[in-house]
């Protein structure tokens, strides 16, 4: 369900205890595409880990995937990819508990773990 601005979707709706409307919507416009799957996998894996998640990008709206420099099939105009900063969390720990939720891509970066529901792939590396 795509929704022009954040603040539109129905709370009775939001079933994401450890997660905002406002925080998965695009940066860009404001707007959000809601995709229950792949928000129930989030949140397994949040529950899952028992600390904070920090989400530093999840939905993008087309012009803001652009300006952001993403690709241009990327997954977060899907709706179905998160980047979750790694700050204050053990590495293995939070890709052991996304894969455990179901997640299927994964890019390691320095300061997040992007994790998507696309074909199963991966890409960067952590440095141990
Ligand atoms: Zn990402």
């Amino acid at each position: 369900m795509l929704y022009a601005d954040w603040r539109d979707v129905p709370a009775r709706l939001w079933r994401w205890p450890d997660f905002s409307p406002r925080e998965i919507a695009s940066r860009g416009d404001g707007s959000l595409l809601v995709m229950p799957e792949a928000m129930d996998r989030l949140q397994a894996a949040r529950t899952r880990i028992g600390r904070p998640f920090v989400i530093t990008s999840a939905y993008r709206d087309p012009v803001h995937n652009a300006r952001v420099g993403g690709a241009p099939l990327s997954r977060h105009k899907a709706g179905d990819a998160f980047d979750i900063a790694l700050a204050g969390h053990d590495r293995a720990a939070l890709l052991a508990a996304c894969r455990a939720a179901g997640f299927t891509g994964f890019g390691f970066y320095s300061s997040f773990l992007h994790v998507d529901l696309g074909p199963e792939r991966s890409w960067g590396q952590w440095k141990s």
